[in-house]
C-alpha cells in the first residue's frame, strides 16, 4: 500500500487519495483565505495537472481531482511556488468569518491556535487518525453547526464573559454535550479528549470514548488529568448506537463513510467541577444555520459576499473568470466556506451586485434559496472515470424543472456510481448510476440496493414523475419529505419508473 492508495486517509497535498477518477488532493490555506491572484494560479495549476474541476466541500475544503502521481507532485510544487501555505496535521477549524464578524461572541482563532499548539506539544497529531478534527466556533453569522468534529467548542455569552460549550462526536445538533469551560480549561479538556482518542489508536474517534472517560472529562480539574483513567466503563463500556464511519466524513465530498446517529450518553456524569469548568449543560437549541450564500456585514464596515459552487464544483476556467472580475472590483481575499461556497472579502459594498451578476452569468449560486443547494451531486460522467450517469446534467434538469419539490426538508443525492462521494450519508432520495442505469434509493445511501431503475439519460424524467405525484398528493403545508414518507418507498419507486 502506498501513500496514494490508502482510502480513508485525509488527501492533503502530499498524500493524495485514490478515487474513481484518479488522485484527489484536498487543501486548506493556513491563512484562512487566498489572495485572488493565488486562487487564479491554483486554478491554472489544476487545469494543467487535474481534470479541470475544482470543488469546495461541505466542510469548506478545496479539492482538485483527476490527478496522476506525477501530476500531483507537479501540482504540489506549483502550490508551493504560489506561496500558498496549506494546513497540515490535525484540523482545528474556525468559521469562515472568524475575527471579522461583528456578531460573533468571541474570536475563536486564539483558542484554536492554543489547542493546535498544545496538541503539537503533546505529540498528538501523529498519533491521531487523519480525520480527527476540532471545531472552535465563535458564533456569529456563519456558525460551524453543520460541520461534524470529534471535539466542538462553541462560544457562549455567560453574564459579562465568554465560556466555551464543549461537546464531542458530532455536529451542532448531534454532538454530546460535555462541559462549559473558560478558555484555559477548554484548551486542556480539548487536549485531554484528543489524548484519550490517541490512546485508542489511529482508527479511533471521540465517539469511541467510554462513559467513564466522558464522565471524567465532564468533571475535569487541573490536578487530575482525565487521560490517566483506564479505558473501561462503569456501566457496559462503550457508548452505543453509533453507525460506522467517522463523524468527520459526513460532510466531505470525496470520501466514504456513513453519517451515524449519536446515542445519548449512558451513565451518570459528575457535575462538580473545578479549574474553570462548570457543570455539563444541555446544548442550547440549534438555530438553523445560515447559508454562506449572500452578503454579510463585517466589523470593518466592509461586507463579505458568499457565492456558492453548484453541487460543490465548478470548472476551473469559470472560477478564474469570476476571480479576475473580483480582482478588478477590489476583492483582496477569497475564503473557503463550509456549505460549498467562496467568500469574497475586501471589496467596497457597491461592488457586490456586479460580482453577483457575473457569478450568476457564469452559473454560480448567488441565491441561498437556489434549488441546486438541495442537491448533492458528484462530478459523475464524463468527468469521473467511474461515473455511469451524467450527474450534473441530471441535477441541473431536476433543479430547473422541480423547484417546488426541492424544499428545505429534502436532500436529493445524485451519484455517478455506488461510491457516493458527494454525500456518504443517507438521503431521502438517491439516484445512483450502475449497470442497469440510474437506480433510485429511498432513504438510503448510494451503496443501498436501488428499488427501481430508469436509463441514465432518462433519470431526470423519473424524478419529474415523483415530483408530479407529490404535487397531486401533497397535503396543504406538507413538506416534500413528509409527503414522501406518506407515499412510502413502493409508491415513490412506482412513480419513478412510470412512463
Ligand atoms: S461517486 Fe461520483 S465522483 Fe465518486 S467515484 Fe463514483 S462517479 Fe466518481
Amino acid at each position: 500500500m502506498n501513500a496514494f492508495s490508502r482510502r480513508g486517509a485525509c488527501p492533503a497535498l502530499s498524500t493524495p487519495m485514490q478515487t474513481g477518477d484518479g488522485l484527489l488532493v484536498r487543501l486548506n490555506p493556513v491563512a484562512g483565505g487566498l489572495p485572488p491572484k493565488s486562487l487564479i494560479g491554483l486554478c491554472e495549476s489544476a487545469l494543467r495537472h487535474g481534470n479541470g474541476i475544482m470543488e469546495v466541500t461541505a466542510r469548506g475544503s478545496l479539492q482538485i481531482r483527476g490527478l496522476a502521481p506525477t501530476s500531483a507532485r507537479l501540482l504540489a510544487a506549483e502550490v508551493d511556488a504560489l506561496g500558498i501555505i496549506v494546513r497540515t496535521g490535525m484540523p482545528v477549524e474556525t468559521g469562515p468569518l472568524a475575527g471579522l464578524d461583528p456578531e460573533e461572541i468571541a474570536d475563536p482563532r486564539p483558542l484554536a491556535e492554543r489547542i493546535r499548539a498544545a496538541a503539537e506539544e503533546a505529540g498528538l497529531p501523529s498519533r491521531l487518525g487523519p480525520k480527527v478534527s476540532v471545531v472552535v466556533d465563535g458564533g456569529g453569522q456563519l456558525t460551524m453547526d453543520a460541520v461534524t468534529a470529534d471535539v466542538r467548542l462553541v462560544a457562549r455569552q455567560i453574564d459579562a464573559g465568554t465560556q466555551w460549550q464543549m461537546a464531542v462526536a458530532g455536529d451542532g445538533r448531534t454532538a454530546m454535550p460535555l462541559v462549559m469551560a473558560e478558555e484555559d480549561a477548554a484548551r486542556d479538556i480539548a487536549v485531554a479528549v484528543l489524548r484519550m482518542v490517541a490512546e485508542k489508536g489511529r482508527e479511533a474517534h471521540a465517539r469511541d470514548l467510554t462513559d467513564r472517560q466522558l464522565a471524567s472529562l465532564a468533571s475535569w480539574h487541573s490536578v487530575a488529568p482525565p487521560s490517566v483513567l483506564p479505558d473501561i466503563s462503569p456501566t457496559r463500556g462503550e457508548i452505543g448506537g453509533f453507525a460506522a464511519g467517522s463523524p468527520s466524513e459526513a460532510l466531505e465530498i470525496g470520501e466514504g463513510g456513513d453519517e451515524g446517529a449519536i446515542s445519548p450518553l449512558v451513565g451518570e456524569m459528575s457535575g462538580r467541577t473545578e479549574g474553570g469548568a462548570t457543570e455539563r449543560q444541555p446544548m442550547p437549541p440549534l438555530q438553523s444555520a445560515r447559508s454562506p450564500i449572500g452578503i454579510f456585514a463585517l466589523a470593518s464596515a466592509n461586507t463579505a459576499l458568499g457565492i456558492g459552487l453548484p453541487f460543490g464544483s465548478m470548472p476551473a476556467e469559470k472560477i478564474i473568470d469570476l476571480t479576475r472580475h473580483a480582482l478588478a472590483l477590489g476583492v483582496a481575499e477569497i475564503r473557503l466556506a463550509p456549505g460549498r461556497a467562496l467568500l469574497f472579502l475586501g471589496q467596497p459594498a457597491a461592488a457586490n451586485q456586479s460580482l453577483q451578476q457575473t457569478a450568476a452569468t457564469l452559473g454560480f449560486v448567488t441565491d441561498a434559496a437556489d434549488p441546486r443547494t438541495r442537491i448533492a451531486a458528484c462530478p459523475g460522467a464524463p468527468a469521473c472515470a467511474s461515473g455511469r450517469i451524467a450527474t450534473r446534467d441530471i441535477a441541473e434538469t431536476i433543479a430547473a424543472e422541480n423547484r417546488d419539490l426541492l424544499d428545505s426538508s429534502l436532500t436529493l443525492h445524485i451519484s455517478g456510481c455506488a461510491k457516493g462521494c458527494a454525500h456518504p450519508g443517507p438521503a431521502a432520495l438517491t439516484l445512483v448510476g450502475g449497470e442497469n442505469g440510474a437506480g433510485l434509493v429511498v432513504n438510503g445511501t448510494a451503496k443501498t440496493l436501488p428499488a427501481g431503475y430508469r436509463p441514465g439519460y432518462d433519470a431526470a424524467r423519473g424524478i419529474g414523475r415523483v415530483a408530479a405525484t407529490i404535487r397531486a398528493r401533497r397535503h396543504t403545508g406538507e413538506t416534500t419529505v413528509a409527503c414522501l414518507t406518506r407515499l412510502g418507498a413502493a409508491g415513490i419507486t412506482e412513480a419513478y419508473r412510470r412512463e
